[in-house]
């Protein structure tokens, strides 16, 4: 591992400040960055550890949105109250990422910037094999390699990757923002397009397979803002291999507002199917006036999912979404 500068950070702006110098990472519960460090995947020049800065821990109401800070661990969330009763989605899936001990540590901020989970990425430097995230132009060995794991939306021959944050799910799902913080001041992400699929990637340019977030590198997420919708109940639905600790092979989010025995509104999100959750617009407007019934739902879901482009080795997850899909809604609905 390379040698490198540690610094505490005193405040967010003093953070973004420091951010300017390049070549620095922040590092807060640090369980994504010294994975990284100690692969290869990054080397950066300076550290500052964000983890002791005041007021980005807190979860409160603020008017009509549930307002959550950056540095609150995955526990604290899926344990609020307040959570659990205006964005319950989020509070699942919190309590369904990672491992206890992890979740203690890990934070909302942390948790949403992590990195794909490919084996050919997630490898010791220097690589045996090409991938395009590590070593640009290098091509993609899970393009035509083993790909059970990858996209199924939004994928190119570049990096068929997924983006494997169960929160992130729930965040996109729910309509959230994300706050950040610049050297020009702050501006507002939502979460529906604060990552990237690889084809919007490389309609940005560069090294498009590295291109993950709209996040820049000089700036820092602050909070995020939940719209609370009374009379919402939304559901989360992570199907992975082990239950003890694993990602996702697929999951689903799902927001529902019901008039009596008819869905007024829905809103719906799948994970581990792209580099960025996966709203299904479509469906969401078609289950509008529909009966919260799986004979209902699950045509509507199928049609949503007929856009999917399964590699070789994962035409599975286009059922297994499609079942988690309807399960997270007729659970968030109160039928399941
Ligand atoms: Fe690398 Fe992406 Fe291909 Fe995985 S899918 S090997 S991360 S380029």
């Amino acid at each position: 591992m390379k040698n490198f500068a540690y610094a505490r950070g005193a405040s967010a702006q003093q953070v973004v400040a420091s951010l300017a110098a390049g070549d620095v990472a922040i590092i807060a519960g640090g369980t994504e960055l010294l994975n990284w460090m100690r692969l290869g995947i990054a080397e950066p020049d300076r550290i500052v550890d964000i983890g002791g800065v005041q007021g980005l821990d807190r979860i409160v109401r603020d008017g009509d949105d549930l307002v959550i800070g950056a540095l609150t661990n995955l526990n604290v969330i899926g344990e609020e109250s307040l959570v659990g009763a205006h964005a319950n989605a989020l509070a699942q899936a919190c309590l369904l990422a990672a491992s206890a001990q992890v979740r203690n540590r890990a934070t909302l901020g942390g948790n949403v910037l992590q990195k794909t989970r490919c084996a050919y990425f997630r490898s010791e430097a220097p690589l045996p094999w090409s991938c395009n995230k590590r070593n640009p132009g290098s091509g993609c060995a899970a393009r035509h390699g083993i790909n059970e794991r990858h996209a199924i939306f939004g994928w190119t021959d570049a990096c068929v990757a997924v983006q494997p944050s169960d929160p992130a799910v729930a965040l996109a799902c729910l309509d959230a923002t994300a706050e950040v913080m610049g050297p020009n001041g702050s501006r507002t992400i939502k979460m529906t397009e604060f990552h990237l699929t690889q084809e919007e990637a490389a309609g940005i340019g560069g090294d498009a397979a590295r291109l993950e977030t709209r996040l820049l590198a000089d700036e820092l997420i602050v909070f995020y803002r939940i719209p609370i919708r009374a009379d919402a109940r939304s559901a989360y639905v992570k199907v992975r291999e082990r239950a003890s600790y694993e990602y996702a092979l697929v999951s689903a989010a799902a927001s529902v507002e019901l008039d009596r025995d008819r869905i007024v509104s829905a809103r719906i999100a799948l994970g581990s199917v792209a580099q960025r959750p996966w709203r299904l617009p479509a469906a969401e407007v078609a289950l509008t006036g529909q009966p919260p019934t799986q004979e209902a739902v699950t045509p509507i879901i199928d049609a949503a999912m007929s856009d999917a482009r399964p590699l070789a080795h994962n035409a599975y997850k286009v059922r297994m979404a499609r079942n988690a899909a309807v399960r997270a809604l007729l659970t968030a609905a109160g039928q399941s």
